[in-house]
């Protein structure tokens, strides 16, 4: 909507925007494709961040291409999408790929890994480094072309029943976290639980687990835990910029016109900065409200961060030795991420730092 005013006001009409492209909507075909989302409608964000991308395709079209978006459940389960992608019982999915780690934790470099990159430096690997063709490569296998389709940003630590003073309060802790995450934790002592996003309320009301991660101030008031669980940690070391990713089975996207491909790329592009903006917008006014319900916002201690740390970098060199595919992208991925984080700390950090410091 503000794009469509700025163009009015920049003396480009949107009479002027589509008499530039008869061509493209009197020849083109009618596709219809359904979209199942790993999400449930509720997250208006994540599952949002579909609704906005096949909206800009119909718009673009003129509506000649139109993709339907199924959240989890109706027509797939949740963890159903790369399958039902990779068979081709739908055209397309959108869904975070470490859903997928027990297949092969490669996966997991489409949308985040322990103390790995942030949203931005994700993009760049992505777009300008690597990323793009090595998770190409991984993913052709599956017969999935996956594109970029929108990031949370860095994770909150999630919700703890009782304080985590020292690395010794892991030990025998119950957490609902899963994937390479939960690897890490393990080594330390916890105990890692893979509970769906809808019983995770349950579980952390009765005790039957102590803690539990799920997004950012957002999304976790939405489903509640504040009133279920007293601490709130941050930061999300497993999550510094999850990226969520539109699958596409291969077959349909090399049937799709050049210019179908194309725009179905934009729109996704357009929903991946949306999806960013709009959790960079909501987040601040949940934390303050849960900060005001009695949350009480902890940082994880210093030698709680650096257990991890040296704990993922076990996992790596494990996973590494036994996963060609793995190695692969993980080397690529941590040289890149030592230039980004050394260029980062310089500019982007130090004024960040001050910046915030005035609030
Ligand atoms: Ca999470």
């Amino acid at each position: 909507m503000e794009r469509r005013s700025f163009l009015k006001k920049a003396g480009f009409g949107l009479a002027a925007a589509t008499a530039a492209m008869p061509a493209l909507a009197q020849n083109a075909p009618t596709v219809k494709w359904r979209l199942a989302s790993s999400f449930p409608k509720s997250l208006d964000t994540i599952y949002g961040g579909a609704e906005v991308m096949a909206r800009r395709v119909a718009e673009a079209t003129g509506g000649k291409f139109q993709i339907q978006v199924f959240a989890s459940g109706e027509i797939v389960p949740g963890p159903g999408v790369h399958d039902a992608v990779k068979d081709a019982t739908v055209e397309m999915g959108h869904t975070c790929s470490y859903y997928f780690f027990g297949k092969n934790p490669t996966y997991a470099f489409d949308t985040a890994v322990p103390f790995g990159l942030n949203n931005r430096q994700t993009d760049a690997w992505m777009r300008h480094g690597n990323g793009s063709k090595l998770m190409g490569e991984f993913f052709a296998k599956s017969n999935i072309v996956a594109i970029p389709c929108g990031n949370t940003g860095v994770q909150m630590g999630g919700w703890y029943r009782k304080e985590i003073k020292s690395v010794a309060d892991l030990k025998g802790l119950k957490m609902r976290i899963a994937g390479l995450a939960g690897k890490v934790l393990s080594k330390l002592g916890a105990v890692p639980q893979q509970i769906p996003g809808s019983d995770i309320y349950p579980a952390l009301e009765k005790g039957t687990i102590d803690a539990a991660e799920w997004v950012g101030p957002y999304d976790d008031q939405k489903l509640g835990f504040n009133k279920v669980a007293k601490y709130y940690y941050y930061p999300g070391w497993w999550e510094g910029g999850p990226q969520i990713s539109v699958y596409i089975n291969s077959k349909k996207w090399a049937e799709l016109p050049k210019e179908y491909q194309a725009i179905l790329e934009i729109a996704c592009a357009d929903a991946h900065v949306d999806m960013m903006a709009k959790y960079d917008a909501k987040n601040p006014t949940a934390l303050k409200q849960l900060h005001a319900s009695g949350t009480l916002l902890r940082p994880f201690p210093k030698d709680v961060m650096e257990a991890c740390y040296k704990a993922a970098q076990e996992v790596y060199s494990e996973i590494s030795a036994e996963n060609a595919d793995f190695k692969k992208v993980y080397d690529d991925y941590k040289k890149f991420m030592d230039d980004q984080n050394l260029w980062f700390r310089v500019a982007e950090g130090s004024y960040s730092n001050f910046m915030y410091s005035k609030r």
